[in-house]
């Protein structure tokens, strides 16, 4: 059995560490690591990786640890926290290279010192910047600039028998296309060269409501023509088995759009009266769901099982599934959906999938369940694998940050078999013993 004194990086295996390790948001898989090692420097990562390449020990990296199906745990492996690689650094006026176990909060203090800010951020930025790009990482504006993933200048990586290389597009291409939103199969992240752009000061924010699932998915297809650069729908339970639909829609507060935005609003299908539009100063409208955990915690909903699923639908497909989910969702401890307008047109990571077929737009809906009583977690997660069903039936994908379970064949379908075959071939070469991402298995483990 591998000694962990050998390891080259300071390792715990605690009680209260371990269990700590063997959860993760969802509250759903429970796998306990051999011993949890949180590196001070990129060096102990690598040697840790290294250490369980030669001892052939599974390994997961853990970031936030915000996934909700036990992806960043190791059964009986080694976790690696990489809380402390959280480094920004300047590498050109409009390059930061931030450690992977930053969260996005971090990389967003120190673009904005600069004034410069990112084409694409997470809704909550407590999330890691490794554990985004594992994913590909969606936010508001991706309906105009595509994942995370698409503006990274380069990444700093480790691979799985423990190389340490840089990959950009024109350094060792294809790993870098095998890394970024790679479903961590390949390498561990130790730090990603983000490019920024400017900053806008303030931002004007419209909440508008809509009469239906119609009305909503409507408008956010409406408004991404008319210099809104933030779109984000949700759909909250209303007394009744109602619901309420809701569209927020942003644009920098002196972009000129601001103002030709607002007749056609006072027009569109389907609105009701709802909240005026706010200005907010940027970095306030970036931190708006700081207090999410809070707010999740005085609702008594944070402890409880979050079998959350990810699913993004055709555009043609949409409306009708949007209304035979939302029935789920009775009350707000029930949780909510939430839906992001996306555009294959504009996002070029090839292992980001959408839909490949028909219309270029697609709806992505995050149905975040809260499950009372706890024991319910099972029915959910069955209702889960059945829309994943149904929607790979009609072309859909998954964000694979949620709890939906997958086999083989369902990564086939995902991915497509060209790239599943790459993804496979790529981890065959990259992580040979295959340690990496053991809460994430594509194929069944060698
Ligand atoms: C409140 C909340 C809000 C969210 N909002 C968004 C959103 O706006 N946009 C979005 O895209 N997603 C969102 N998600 C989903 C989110 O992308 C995933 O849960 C993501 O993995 C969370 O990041 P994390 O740092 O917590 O990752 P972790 O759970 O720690 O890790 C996620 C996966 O990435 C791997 N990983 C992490 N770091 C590295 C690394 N450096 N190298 C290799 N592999 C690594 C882990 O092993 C694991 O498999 C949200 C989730 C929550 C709970």
């Amino acid at each position: 059995m591998a000694d962990l004194a050998d390891l080259g990086a300071p390792a715990r295996d605690d009680a209260p560490t371990l269990d700590a390790a063997a959860t993760d948001l969802g509250h759903l898989v429970h796998h306990r690591p051999r011993a949890v090692v949180a590196p001070t420097s990129p060096d102990e990562a690598i040697a840790a990786v290294r250490f369980c390449a030669a001892h052939r020990l599974p390994l997961a990296v853990r970031g936030a640890g915000h996934t909700t199906f036990g992806q960043s745990q190791a059964a009986a492996g080694l976790v690696l926290d990489l809380a402390n690689l959280r480094a920004t650094t300047w590498t050109s006026p409009d390059t930061l290279r931030v450690g992977a176990g930053a969260r996005w909060a971090d990389a967003v203090a120190a673009a904005l010192a600069r004034g410069r800010t990112f084409a694409v951020l997470p809704d909550y930025l407590h999330l890691s910047v490794g554990g985004t790009l594992t994913f590909g990482g969606v936010g508001e504006s991706s309906f105009l600039h595509g994942p995370q993933t698409d503006h990274l200048v380069a990444l700093d990586l480790v691979t799985g028998q423990g190389e340490h290389l840089r990959a950009s597009p024109t350094e060792h291409p294809e790993l870098f296309d095998m890394t970024r939103a790679g479903l961590a199969q390949c390498a561990v992240v130790l730090a990603a060269e983000l490019r920024t752009v400017p900053a806008p000061s303030a931002m004007r924010v419209f909440t508008l409501r809509l009469a239906s699932s119609t009305a909503l998915l409507a408008a956010h297809r409406h408004l991404a023509t008319l210099g809104f650069t933030h779109l984000q729908g949700s759909v909250d339970p209303a007394p009744n088995g109602a619901h309420v639909f809701t569209l927020n829609a942003s644009l920098p507060a002196d972009a000129p759009a601001a103002l030709d935005a607002l007749a056609p609003l006072d027009t569109l299908d389907g609105r009701l009266p709802g909240p005026a539009p706010l200005t907010l100063a940027y970095r306030d409208f970036l931190h708006r769901l700081d207090n999410l955990e809070h707010a999740m915690r005085e609702l008594g909903v944070w402890h409880l099982p979050h079998p959350w699923a990810f699913l993004v639908l055709p555009a043609s497909h949409a409306v009708a599934f949007l209304d035979a989910v939302r029935a789920a969702f009775r009350t707000p401890t029930d949780g909510r959906m939430l839906v992001y307008l996306l555009d294959r047109a504009r996002a070029a990571t090839p292992l980001f999938r959408l839909p490949a077929d028909g219309d270029e737009k697609s709806f992505m809906f995050g149905l975040l369940h809260n499950v009372t009583p706890p024991t319910r977690a099972a029915d959910v997660l069955a209702s889960n694998a059945a829309l994943w069903r149904a929607t790979a039936a009609v072309g859909g994908r998954v964000y694979p940050a949620g709890a939906i379970p997958l086999s083989p064949d369902d990564w086939r379908r995902q991915l497509g078999p060209h790239l599943y075959d790459a993804l496979v071939a790529a981890k065959a070469r990259f992580d040979p013993a295959g340690i990496l991402a053991p809460g994430l298995a594509l194929s069944p483990r060698r």
